[in-house]
């Protein structure tokens, strides 16, 4: 049967629902005090309060569909049929309620029962050393034991830091053989988009001291996270999330603004895929309250917009062209996310404004670059200046990610060291000066804000993703 996304999402929590949990609302994209986080990037990240016990939830089994940004997977955006720097997690909770018995029968009954995915294509994989879950598995859900996979640490193990930590059982869905990798030993957690991973089901059962010594938690807790975007990938067994019906209305627009048609050529199928996913992400940061920046947040969707506006100019979008997808977001989410449809005509200035500002200076700022690159390229140099980085930075908005992103398509790199000094040289400059002048429309103390290293922020912020590696 073909669910659609918005269909799927109330399936998902009704069933919790009839299972005894509290459904809430999704949570803002911003954290609430805390400080480990940049942005909200699963369903269990809001609800930290209540697995570590500082705050007493409302129930004691909750479930949510969260709105989620990772912008460690900007990389794969595009690339992969998995990825977005947007999506929505479904999720069930237990804060010492049920435990892994009760979480893994309900996630079997949903994929088989409820939404009817084909029980042969599902693999479920479990942490090395738990035994516990592999024999609910084996023998309470019938799954023969070569169908259930043992991973390590890296994949099988949640963990953050110091505090409560756990194995994970994590089901993956065979979607067949033309969208593997083809390469010998390609099978269950390969990472090509054969072999989907659908379903995170992480058991909390123990507490790290931050010395990584490992004591049984009284209060045992379940967190599981299930995108939606792929489930609805497997239930309509399309190619990629942006082929599930939402997102294809979406991915259609930016094909009819750009009049390109979607799989015809390569490189512009990877730009509608990105200015797809990326106007999501804009959209529903914006409704939430986050602005343009050049620093945190601000500066992830800044990067994020400015990154879609030039992959338009990619697919020959000539002006403005943002707020108008935003609509179609908004017409597609608005059933679950009201406040998208409240706030909608805030939205459509906010994108508007910034990509005027990127607009006027975006066409100058490109040739610019070409010319850099010829250059740098005519003199046998594989590496741009920080002040070249620096200008197009400073004088036509380009985020250093961006001209690393155009450079490096060329095989060319970026003085990174130079360009933080000359960031630096302009905010004593600006200190110093005490005038107001302005940037990017904004005043030149902005200068004061930015963070020293603007590089370092990402490297930070992928530090703090959801799952840690040990
Ligand atoms: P992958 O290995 O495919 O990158 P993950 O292991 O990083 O996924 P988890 O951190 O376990 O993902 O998150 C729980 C679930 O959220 C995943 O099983 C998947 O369904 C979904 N998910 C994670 N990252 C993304 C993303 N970037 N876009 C869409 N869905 C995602
Ligand atoms: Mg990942
Ligand atoms: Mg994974
Ligand atoms: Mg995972």
């Amino acid at each position: 049967q073909n669910y659609g996304v918005n269909e799927l999402r109330k399936m998902f929590l009704e069933f919790m629902e009839s299972k005894g949990h509290l459904r809430m609302k999704s949570f803002s994209l911003i954290p609430h005090n805390d400080n480990s986080l940049l942005l909200i990037n699963s369903g269990m990240a809001p609800l930290k309060p209540y697995f570590t016990g500082q705050e007493v939830p409302p129930r004691r089994r909750v479930t949510t569909c969260q709105k989620c940004i990772r912008t460690g997977d900007i990389e794969n955006v595009g690339k992969t049929a998995r990825h977005g720097t947007f999506f929505e997690m479904l999720g069930n909770f237990s804060f010492g309620d049920y435990f892994k018995h009760e979480a893994i029968s309900w996630t079997w009954e949903f994929l088989t029962e409820v939404v009817g995915l084909d029980k042969n294509r599902l693999y479920p994989s479990v942490y090395q050393d738990d035994d516990e879950a592999f024999d609910i598995w084996n023998k309470e859900i019938g799954v023969s034991a070569d169908r259930i996979f043992r991973f390590g640490k890296e994949d099988n193990f949640w963990e953050h830091g110091a505090g409560p930590c756990g194995p994970c059982s994590e089901v993956y869905y065979d979607r067949g053989e033309k969208y593997g990798c083809g390469k010998p030993g390609c099978t269950v957690g390969c990472d090509c988009d054969r072999y989907m991973e659908v379903w995170n089901n992480v058991f909390t059962q123990f507490n790290n001291d931050g010395h990584n010594n490992y004591t049984e938690l009284e209060q045992k807790n379940i967190d599981t996270g299930m995108g939606l975007e792929r489930l609805a990938v497997v239930v309509q067994d399309v190619d990629s999330i942006f082929d599930v019906d939402t997102i294809k209305a979406l991915r259609d627009k930016v094909c009819e603004m750009a009049g390109v048609e979607y799989e015809t050529d390569h490189e512009k199928d990877v730009s509608i895929r990105l200015i797809t996913d990326h106007i999501r992400s804009v959209t529903f940061m914006t409704s939430d309250g986050i602005v343009p920046s050049n620093e945190g947040r601000g500066y992830v969707l800044r990067r994020l917009l400015r990154r879609a506006a030039r992959h338009g100019r990619l697919l020959g979008i000539k002006g403005k062209f943002l707020s108008e997808l935003a609509k179609t977001v908004i017409e597609v989410s608005e059933d679950a996310y009201p406040e998208l449809c409240e706030k909608k005509e805030y939205i459509f200035n906010k994108i508007d404004k910034e990509e005027e500002s990127f607009n006027k200076t975006i066409d100058t700022g490109l040739a610019i670059l070409k010319d850099y690159i010829e250059e740098t390229k005519a003199a046998g140099e594989k590496v741009l200046s920080g002040d070249k980085a620096f200008k197009l930075y400073d004088t036509y908005g380009f985020p250093l990610d961006l001209t690393k992103e155009i450079i490096e398509e060329e095989g060319i790199e970026v003085d990174e060291a130079r360009f933080t000094e000359c960031m630096n040289i302009q905010k004593e400059t600006a200190r110093n000066a005490r005038q107001t002048t302005t940037y990017m429309g904004a005043d030149a103390t902005v200068y004061e804000q930015l963070p020293v290293d603007m590089t370092s922020e990402f490297v930070g912020y992928d530090k703090l993703t959801y799952k840690s590696k040990i």
